[in-house]
């Protein structure tokens, strides 16, 4: 490989960040990471407990559409480690009821034909007033979103009026399994784009899971790619101030005082830390930057019980519409190297790991108010099998500010990757990318972050 004689210093050691140090350091540039925290991975991080357990900032389920985060995965030889489950949406209602949105091995649209005339929960009547209200989505495709963003998904429904079952029993955990925020809240154009995605791509809502801890399986495997090819990575420092001046970036100030200069700087931080290491000067001069204040992160907690016991055999992502747990799934189904616990097997017995969703109201609570919440709902969903369960172990991970909340209207504060400072550029899910804030948005704006970068560099 042909070197560029060209550094680029990488803020954040997210999949964003760790992703831009993989494409430019396979493109000859000499490539500085910093990450603040001792691991890497952000959202996606995983460690070890001190019984030895698995923790993960949250479940990962990985949608049949992100082409980006596989090639990505292919490359570094993690690809093998996705396991792809059945292609069906299954949904747990309180009192032990079900529905599965089912789909058929065929083009689109007629795989969603089972969803739609046998899904066991939704009448004929409300299916077809669904279908109804998509035919401008059928018609106009990925340019009707867009039309639609100044609107809430709940407003977009009221106008459309399909009825008020799907929007609760559907739509709501669809809604917080996505963004953690509710239909009142969310942008019709987020729901709107996916149904559009799952409608046009087949394999889109395919879900697949990782084998094990995304730690051992995605974020080290990426960063080792890295630095073998001579990448540095630095944790446990923190970038404190870009120092603009002349209309460039000049280096960064790190919270030891330090100062690191490189040709290209790479902001791969979420929204409300880039904010906080952007001069105020910068924000002031340029909307481009001023315009980033109108982000907010959303709140988000990620539990997990061990049961004494098999709750549940589903080998996929459950949606609960009732509750507290919009999203989740039995990670001893899914994922065949979490079936241990405190090192001992746990086979044949329920480790959950749920999504828990809206958490404004459960940040302020303790860690036994939650899981008694939780364990509450899965009991609800599954009160036949769950009869006598005794809970082994719990976990709990309170996340203040995960992905930027997509509300109405935020669209046109989206930054490109490219910026008005000719040597700073900005990755990250809220930069503008098909895939918001998701593990297959990360990667795609890391590819064209790191794409402007190779051309503001002459390649
Ligand atoms: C609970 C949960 C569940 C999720 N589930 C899914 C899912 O099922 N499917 C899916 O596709 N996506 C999911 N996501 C979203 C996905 O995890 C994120 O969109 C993606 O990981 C974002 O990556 P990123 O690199 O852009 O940001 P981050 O992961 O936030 O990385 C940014 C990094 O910057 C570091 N940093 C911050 N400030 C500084 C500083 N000053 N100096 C140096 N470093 C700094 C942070 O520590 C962090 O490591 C989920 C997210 C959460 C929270």
């Amino acid at each position: 490989m042909q070197r560029t004689g060209k550094t680029v210093l990488i803020l954040g050691g997210g999949l964003a960040g760790l992703t831009a140090a993989k494409r430019l350091t396979d493109r000859g540039f000499s490539v500085r990471l910093i990450e603040k925290r001792s691991l890497y991975g952000g959202k996606v991080s995983s460690w070890k407990d001190e019984e030895g357990d698995w923790i993960e900032s949250g479940t990962h389920c990985f949608f049949g559409a992100y082409d980006e985060l596989y090639d990505l995965m292919r490359e570094i030889g993690a690809y093998d480690s996705v396991l792809w489950k059945e292609h069906r949406l299954t949904y747990t209602l309180s009192g032990g009821g079900r529905f599965t949105f089912n789909t058929w091995n065929l083009p689109s649209p007629l795989h969603l034909v089972p969803a739609i005339i046998k899904n066991g929960y939704f009448t004929f009547g409300e299916m077809l007033a669904f279908s109804k209200s998509l035919i401008p989505l059928a018609l106009k495709k990925d340019r009707y979103p867009p039309t639609q963003e100044h609107l809430t998904f709940s407003e977009w429904a009221k106008r459309h009026r399909f009825g008020k079952r799907l929007l609760e029993k559907m739509f709501r955990p669809m809604a917080l399994a996505l963004k953690f925020i509710p239909p009142e809240r969310i942008s019709a154009k987020i729901i709107l784009d996916v149904t559009e995605v799952f409608y046009r791509i087949p394999k889109a809502s395919c879900m697949g899971f990782l084998k094990g801890a995304p730690e051992e399986h995605l974020i080290a495997p990426l960063k080792q790619y890295s630095e073998t090819r001579g990448a540095e990575c630095m944790n446990g420092t923190e970038a404190e101030e870009l120092l603009y001046e002349g209309g460039e970036i000049r280096g960064v100030r790190l919270s030891n005082g330090k100062v690191l200069e490189a040709d290209y700087y790479l902001c791969a931080l979420p929204v409300h830390n880039l904010n906080r290491v952007l001069p105020e000067t910068m924000k002031r001069e340029r909307a481009f930057f001023g315009d980033l204040q109108q982000f907010e992160g959303v709140p988000v907690i990620s539990v997990q019980i061990w049961y004494d016991r098999q709750i549940t055999s589903e080998n996929n992502v459950l949606f609960s519409p009732d509750g507290i747990i919009p999203v989740y799934a039995d990670l001893a189904n899914t994922t065949p190297e979490y079936r241990t616990l405190r090192g001992e097997p746990h086979e044949g017995k329920s480790r959950f790991e749920f999504c828990v969703a809206p958490a404004d109201g459960l940040l302020g609570r303790t860690k036994d108010e939650i899981i008694g919440m939780v364990d509450g709902d899965i009991r609800s969903c599954f009160p036949e099998t769950s009869k006598g369960a005794r809970i082994l172990k719990s976990t709990l991970v309170k996340i203040p500010q995960s992905v930027y909340a997509p509300l109405p209207d935020m669209e046109r504060f989206r930054p490109t990757q490219k910026t008005p400072v000719p040597n700073l550029f900005l990755a990250g899910g809220f930069t503008e990318q098909r895939y918001y804030d998701s593990m297959g948005g990360a990667v795609m704006s890391a590819n064209l972050a790191s794409e402007e970068i190779v051309k503001a560099a002459g390649g």
